[in-house]
C-alpha cells in the first residue's frame, strides 16, 4: 500500500506537468496566431496584414480588405493618401 501511495504521487505530478506543458503550448500557438491588424487607406477597415491585399506604391505597402478597395487605391492613390486625416466618407472629390 506504501507503493501505491508514491504510485499516486507520481501520476498525479506528471499530470500536472502535461497539463502545464499543453497550456504553454497552447499559448505560444496563440501568440504566433495573433493577427497584425493595418487599415485599409480606402474604406479605413481594419484588415489581418496576412490575410489582405497589397498593393506598394511609393516604396510602401498599402493592406486593403478587398480587392474593390485595391482597385480603387491603384485608380488614385493621392486621393486616398490626401484624405489620410479627414473622415473620406463625405468628401467630395476635386476635379
Ligand atoms: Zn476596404
Amino acid at each position: 500500500m506504501k507503493n501505491f501511495g508514491i504510485l499516486l504521487g507520481i501520476v498525479g505530478i506528471i499530470m500536472m506537468m502535461i497539463t502545464g506543458f499543453s497550456y504553454a503550448t497552447q499559448k505560444r500557438v496563440v501568440d504566433i496566431k495573433t493577427p497584425q491588424y493595418v487599415i485599409d487607406p480606402v474604406c479605413g477597415m481594419k484588415v489581418d496584414k496576412s490575410e489582405a491585399y497589397r498593393y506598394k506604391y511609393q516604396g510602401a505597402t498599402y493592406y486593403f480588405d478587398n480587392y474593390n478597395c485595391k482597385q480603387s487605391f491603384k485608380m488614385t492613390p493621392e486621393k486616398f493618401l490626401n484624405n489620410k486625416c479627414v473622415n473620406s466618407k463625405d468628401t467630395i472629390p476635386q476635379k
